[in-house]
Parts: structure tokens; C-alpha cells; sequence
């Protein structure tokens, strides 16, 4: 069967069988009530202590069980520059087997169609910028993320050559990096956005003078704010149906310095910044190169100050709550 004949694209249909893998994450929540907010009535969710997706057997059961028609594998063991070059067996051995398990079940259990979701750090170290999908494999990766971002391109590949060798219609989005409700503000794991904005409020509160901001403040970075994401996977899903990774972002970057500013903008921070450059800068940039996805008819909408305002307001609100752990 050639991949022109495995296309499921048009309206999903509001009863359809989904099940967001992930759906206690950042993504998968936001993916999880995007489908809601549509009126999708059968959505399929489990929590890891229900499901532990490492598991191939627990995964084989559960498919056949619940025979789920569409897949958002937004399931990942995710983590900031610190987890991920500190647990790297962990990202390498995690997202192998969540991908490998559930492409693998979602093949024998006859899905239509499943969404696999990776991340921009896929792309070489050096590519040139802004990154295209076609520099996948083209030279080494960034050593910081380089176990994450090997599974993430197993992924990919295991998409593919179902597609090419059974005729699965499973596609892979590539968001780049991600923010809002729903992210980590745990600091050893979380990523830079929500940890200079808890760094920022805690300072505030204690009346401290200044913010250490990790590394030198010159890496680029491109922020998706993740309420477009769940709108850009839901487009992908209906609408795509092609092999490769297609890249998911808003084509703008900033750097490390610049949106610690910003951030501080936002929650009224007005001490200084200080560059601590024992911490690792990462890979220097990874602007995706989003005219794939613009060409086919989807484009960010949320600017970064209304995302940023947007989490700050779901930061404090949880924070309110008790539900932010110190
Ligand atoms: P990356 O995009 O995979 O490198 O992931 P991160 O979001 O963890 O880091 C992005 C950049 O922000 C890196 O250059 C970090 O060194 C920098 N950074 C500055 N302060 C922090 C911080 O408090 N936490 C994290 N995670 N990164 C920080």
C-alpha cells in the first residue's frame, strides 16, 4: 500500500474513540481540553500509576481493551537542561519504550490515525537556522538533550516506516520549546520560562535584589505558547497526513536575556539579573523554519507577552491553591 492511500484527513467525528496519552502534562492537558472546549464526548485518558506505558504488555492490553481510533502520543518523560543532561538513561530508556509501545499497539489495534509529538531539539546542534524538517540526521546533536532527542528521532522513524511498510496513517509534530498552564515550575526539572517566572515571584515576596538566570544569556530560543499547540495537533490530525516531522512554532526567537526582561516585565520584578555561568547554555539556537505548517494552513496566534500574562495569571492562581510544590 503506497502512503497516498493511508490519508484519514477531513472533521474527526465527535464521538470518535481518542485517547491522549499524557493528559496530566503540559501538552496533553492542553490537548485534553482543546477536545473538550470542541465537544469530543469520548476521550480516553490514564493516569502513569493506572498505565505505566514503559510497560508492552500493559500497553498491548490496554489497546485492544479500549480500541481508542485516534492517538495523541503526548506522553514523555520531559525535563530543562539540568534533568536532561543529568538523567540521561532515563530520557534515552523512558521515551524509547513509551514510543516504541504505543506506535507498536497502535498498529495491531488498527488505530486510524495517530499523532506523535517530539520536540525542536531533534535537529543538529549546528543546523542552519531557521531549522527545516529536512536537516533531520544531517549532523550531531546537542550533547545536553542528545538521549531525549535520540528517542524522539526513533519516533519519527518508527512513524515512518509503519507508514511506508503497513500503511498506518501515524504523523509527528515537532513543536519547538513550550510554555503555559500546566508547565513544570518545579526548578531542578523545569524548563526556563516557568523557572525564571517562580525565580521572579519568590524574589519579589522575599524582597531580594536580584534573579540567577542560568548560563550567559545569549542563547536563542522560539516559545510556543502550548493553548496554540493543542489547536496546531487537532489541525495536524484532521488535516495532514504525510511522513517526516513537521515543525510547530512561530518562526520569532529571543534571547535568554531578552525574556528574562520580559518575564520580569510581566510579573514586576524590577531587581537585576545575574548570569551564572557555571550553568550550561545548551545548544545556541533552535528557530524552527515553520513555512511547512504556514503552507499548509496553520499558524501560531498567541504573542509572547499574552502567553506569558496568560501563565503568570495560572502560575499564581495555582500558587494560591497550594498546588505549586516548593
Ligand atoms: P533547552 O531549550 O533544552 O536548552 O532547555 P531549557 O529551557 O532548560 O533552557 C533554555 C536556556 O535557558 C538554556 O540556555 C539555559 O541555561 C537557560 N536558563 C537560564 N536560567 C534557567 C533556569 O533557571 N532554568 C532552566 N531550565 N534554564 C535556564
Amino acid at each position: 500500500m503506497s502512503a497516498g492511500q493511508v490519508a484519514h484527513t477531513g472533521p474527526l467525528p465527535r464521538d470518535a474513540r481518542i485517547y491522549v496519552a499524557g493528559d496530566r502534562g503540559l501538552v496533553g492537558g492542553a490537548i485534553r481540553r482543546r477536545l473538550e472546549a470542541d465537544g469530543f464526548t469520548n476521550l480516553i485518558t490514564r493516569r502513569s500509576a493506572e498505565l505505566d506505558l514503559r510497560d508492552q504488555a500493559a500497553v498491548r492490553t490496554f489497546f485492544r481493551e479500549e480500541r481508542p481510533e485516534y492517538v495523541f502520543l503526548a506522553a514523555a518523560k520531559v525535563g530543562g537542561i539540568l534533568a536532561n543532561s543529568t538523567y540521561p538513561a532515563q530520557f534515552l530508556y523512558d521515551n524509547l519504550m513509551i514510543a516504541t509501545n504505543v506506535i507498536h499497539a497502535a498498529h495491531e489495534s488498527g488505530v486510524r490515525k495517530l499523532l506523535n509529538l517530539g520536540s525542536s531539539c531533534i535537529y543538529p546542534r549546528m543546523a542552519p537556522q531557521p531549522l527545516k524538517e529536512e536537516y533531520l540526521l544531517t549532523g550531531p546533536l546537542e550533547e545536553t538533550n542528545r538521549a531525549y532527542a535520540v528517542a524522539k528521532i526513533a519516533a519519527i522513524e518508527l512513524c515512518d516506516h509503519y507508514r511506508a511498510q503497513y500503511g498506518a496513517d501515524f504523523i509527528s509534530g515537532m513543536p519547538t520549546n513550550l510554555y503555559g498552564p500546566g508547565d513544570n515550575f518545579d526548578l531542578k526539572g523545569s524548563h526556563v520560562l516557568p523557572a525564571l517566572m517562580r525565580k521572579m515571584v519568590e524574589a519579589q515576596e522575599a524582597g531580594a535584589a536580584q534573579v540567577e538566570v542560568w548560563g550567559s544569556g545569549t542563547p536563542l530560543r522560539e516559545f510556543l505558547y502550548v493553548e496554540d499547540l493543542a489547536e496546531a495537533c487537532l489541525y495536524l490530525m484532521e488535516q495532514v497526513s504525510e511522513p517526516g516531522p513537521i515543525n510547530i512554532g512561530t518562526g520569532e526567537d529571543l534571547t535568554i536575556r531578552e525574556l528574562a526582561e520580559l518575564i520580569a516585565d510581566v510579573v514586576g520584578f524590577e531587581g537585576d539579573l545575574v548570569f551564572d555561568a557555571s550553568k550550561p547554555d545548551g545548544t545556541p539556537r533552535k528557530l524552527m523554519d515553520v513555512s511547512k505548517l504556514t503552507g499548509l494552513g496553520w499558524s501560531a496566534r498567541t504573542g509572547l507577552r499574552e502567553g506569558i500574562e496568560r501563565t503568570f495569571a495560572w502560575f499564581m492562581q495555582e500558587r494560591a491553591a497550594g498546588n505549586i510544590r516548593s
